[in-house]
């Protein structure tokens, strides 16, 4: 099993499987590694496997027979020693994660009486403890905390979500304070991430095992690049191509869902700017895209459905290290924003994530709604634009720290 380090912080030391190499030869043997060695055993393996030969970073003891079902790890530390495998996370349909029998971690503490209570109905309509159990773990990283941010962190709190990270690095300013969430006029000036955080921990129970990190920095930055490292979900709530390109590779490098969102309200060349007669409308161009990213399935938001439209300056953007920052006088340069549309496109961008956890939603999906200028609004899942087979990113997917080392240019502005 090939593996490749994705974090190597001592305390949280984390592996990618790349690929699952079946061979008799001596792991490593062949130039390929590092490696996880994997056998089947009809006896439990002794408190801690033998020494590893070099290049053989783990060694997964898969049960057999009387022992089906059960498994146990061990990985390499430094200077030889070895050590339990804590967890496996499999990232994917129930977002599922299982626990080896020599495992030193506790499973999920079971939640406190009084956090049932306060979550019943999401339970409920979860149809189970179980799932719910599993949406709250995940790992959440808000990317962008503006309109649709605030909304995302709000509304993932609100169901329970024991750890969120929100990475933003502007501040708040007063033309933020009409459509966001969370924002109040004693945070103008203050770091949008900080503030959207002290608010969601407002709304969290006061005790208890939750989580909320702002980072303040922009996505291409080191604290934040290992923030979302250490995440199982990217949320990007961000209206540039450049840091949606970055979040996106980040989330195809180190196989971590990804829920996009883009909304927007925009007119059309329509009568001459001026007064005009109420009973003249122009035309209106009002919806969102909702994209989930999941790892595994076909498809990154480079490749699918042309979320990255503007990819090529994306790019030269990234390249060039441009600001993401925004004029703060907005009227010339922003399209309009409603918060109903941004209420309706979080919700269900939110629900899409619910529902991979579900296993209701299994492979990479597009969403897309759209109100005709006369106020219908129409549901579509539209086809993917280009074969992921084609896509620099996807061609990369899952390499972890290794796919900053060459590959596409894009790559240059991003060495963790
Ligand atoms: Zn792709």
């Amino acid at each position: 099993m090939s593996v490749g380090p994705q974090c190597m912080e001592r305390s949280d030391r984390r592996w990618l499987v790349r690929a699952v190499l079946p061979s008799a030869d001596p792991p490593g043997s062949n130039g390929v590694g590092p490696v996880f060695r994997v056998s089947r055993v009809a006896v439990s393996p002794p408190g801690q496997s033998s020494s590893l030969p070099p290049h053989v970073s783990g060694e997964l003891f898969l049960g057999d027979g009387p022992l089906r079902g059960r498994f146990w790890g061990f990985v390499a530390a430094e200077g030889g020693t070895l050590e339990p495998l804590d967890w496996i996370s499999m990232v994917g349909p129930g977002m599922y994660r299982v626990l080896p029998e020599n495992s030193r971690a506790l499973d999920d503490p079971a939640p406190a009486a009084a956090d049932i209570d306060r979550w019943s109905r999401t339970i409920g309509a979860l149809n189970g403890v179980s799932v719910w159990r599993r949406v709250v773990r995940l790992k959440v990283a808000v990317i962008g905390a503006s309109r649709t941010g605030t909304l995302a962190g709000v509304t993932l709190a609100r169901h329970g979500l024991r750890e969120l990270t929100i990475i933003d690095d502007d501040d708040v300013e007063n033309n933020s304070l009409g459509e966001a969430d969370a924002f109040t006029e004693a945070d103008v000036g203050h770091p949008k991430a900080a503030a959207l955080a002290k608010h969601i921990r407002g709304i969290l129970p006061s005790s208890g095992p939750y989580v909320v990190n702002p980072v303040i920095a922009p996505i291409t930055a080191p604290e934040a690049i290992q923030a979302a490292k250490n995440a199982d979900v990217l949320f990007l709530c961000v209206d540039h191509d450049s840091p949606r390109l970055c979040a996106s590779m980040l989330g195809v490098y180190y196989q971590k869902v990804v829920v996009d969102i883009g909304s927007g309200v925009h007119f059309g060349a329509g009568p001459v700017p001026g007064p005009r007669p109420d009973d003249v409308l122009p035309e209106r161009t009002m919806g969102a895209d909702l994209r989930l990213v999941v790892p595994g399935t076909p498809g990154c938001l480079l490749c699918r459905g042309g979320g990255l439209a503007r990819g090529v300056q994306a790019v030269e953007d990234l390249s060039r290290g441009s600001s993401t920052r925004r004029p703060s006088d907005f009227r010339g340069h922003r399209a309009g924003s409603l918060r109903a549309l941004n209420q309706a496109s979080v919700g269900l961008a939110v629900q899409l994530l619910v529902d991979l956890v579900c296993r209701r939603v299994s492979a990479t999906t597009w969403l897309r709604l759209e109100f005709s200028s006369q106020g219908i609004l129409s549901v579509r899942y539209p086809a993917p634009a280009v074969s992921s087979a084609e896509c620099p990113l996807c061609a990369r997917a899952g390499l972890g720290d290794a796919a900053f080392n060459g590959g596409p240019k894009v790559d240059v502005p991003f060495r963790a």
